[in-house]
């Protein structure tokens, strides 16, 4: 799988450190608040796994699976919810846990059908930050890189579901994505 890879972004070490620095602001701020996470499926799985496990602070989960992406590299603004939440989030402290903010839209519509369901407080963490790709500002409270604008994957992230399990961020070789669209525009 790694010969598909053209170059590692940010390595395995640079996520541990960095997740367990968000891990202990997080726990900070909502130390006596009982925060209840929601990781966005499935690319934010990997970073809530370790995120939680730094975390020594009671707190709740649930997962919200939306999907955003079609075969394509870049956002189609078209999100849909493949799987709801089981609990209510009604007077709850949610935190939002998101693999990569890019252009906005995705978050800009969870935080608005999130905050309808009414909780006492709603903020957003994600492991990476593409600032410069921006079509609609919104508040990432928290938020690990700031990454360029490249298509990456790896540590949960995919291309067409495959790449989440490399244990860094990574950028394919452009071939990859080439051979991969051709295949679906046959299909
Ligand atoms: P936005 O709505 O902010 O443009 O996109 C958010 C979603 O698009 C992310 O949750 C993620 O699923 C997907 N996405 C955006 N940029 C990338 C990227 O560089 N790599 C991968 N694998 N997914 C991305």
């Amino acid at each position: 799988m790694d010969k598909d890879i053209q170059k590692i972004l940010i390595t395995e070490e640079e996520i541990k450190k960095r997740v367990r620095e968000l891990a202990e602001d997080i726990s900070k701020e909502y130390k006596e608040m009982f925060p209840h996470l929601v990781c966005i499926l499935k690319g934010a799985t990997v970073f809530l796994t370790d995120l939680i496990r730094e975390m020594n602070i009671y707190l709740s989960l649930d997962y919200l699976g939306i999907s955003s992406y079609g075969a394509s590299t870049k956002s189609s603004g078209i999100i849909k919810i493949t799987k709801d939440l089981d609990h209510s989030i009604e007077d709850r402290n949610v935190l939002i846990v998101e693999d990569i903010v890019d252009t906005g839209l995705t978050l800009t519509y969870l935080r608005e059908i999130l905050s309808a369901r009414k909780p006492l407080s709603l903020k957003a963490c994600a492991l990476l930050n593409k600032k410069i790709r921006r079509k609609i500002e919104v508040p990432v409270e928290y938020y690990g890189f700031e990454i360029p604008d490249e298509f990456v994957v790896g540590y949960g992230l995919d291309f067409n579901e495959k790449y989440r399990n490399l244990p860094y961020i990574s950028v394919l070789k452009p071939e990859i994505y080439m051979y991969e669209v051709m295949k679906y525009e046959k299909k």
